[in-house]
């Protein structure tokens, strides 16, 4: 496809045209200071045992001895059918939100990005699913296919869920957005 052809990026240049963003600041801070979840519950709270907990707000893995939240999160602006709501880790204590600019490598991804493969997934401007956008994406391939995927008019945005339970992990948008 020439789209796809003139579409893949090279290093350096079309991978500095999208970035990873984290929950809002305003939404952790609603639930740092016992706001309620998506389905007006109270985030449950725990305590982390090490791995597989990645926080989405500062996008790091919330490490052992450490307590988080276990909340239900709808990373959608509005109730409407494809705005999914699922369970979300969030450090139970303020942390800093990630930025983008610590992406130090071209090609490198958040940190709460380590297992093999994401599903990878565009959206529309009314925040609806792109449908045949979706596809499980190796972990090293994410940058690029993100790249591909933000190139087309009918996407506004990508979510980066996880491939085996579905949860959403964070966002990728064109930069500037
Ligand atoms: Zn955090």
């Amino acid at each position: 496809m020439t789209i796809h052809a003139t579409m893949t990026p090279e290093i350096g240049s079309g991978f500095a045209e999208i970035s990873f963003a984290a929950m809002p600041t305003a939404d952790a801070q609603h639930l740092w200071t016992g706001g309620a979840d998506a389905y007006g519950l109270r985030p449950e709270t725990f305590l982390s045992d090490g791995p597989g907990h990645p926080c989405r707000h500062c996008l790091r893995n919330i490490e052992a001895g450490e307590e988080f939240l276990i909340l239900a999160y709808r990373p959608f602006p509005a109730l409407q059918p494809y705005a999914e709501t699922g369970p979300i880790f969030l450090h139970r204590t303020p942390c800093r939100r990630y930025a983008a600019e610590e992406i130090a490598m071209p090609e490198a991804v958040p940190q709460i990005l380590s297992s093999p493969d994401y599903i990878l997934r565009g959206y529309s401007d009314t925040d609806r699913i792109v449908y045949g956008s979706g596809a499980v994406t190796a972990t090293g391939k994410i940058m690029e296919r993100a790249t591909e995927l933000l190139a087309r008019a009918d996407i506004a945005y990508v979510h980066v869920r996880s491939a085996r339970n579905n949860c959403y992990q964070c966002r990728i948008d064109r930069r500037g957005r």
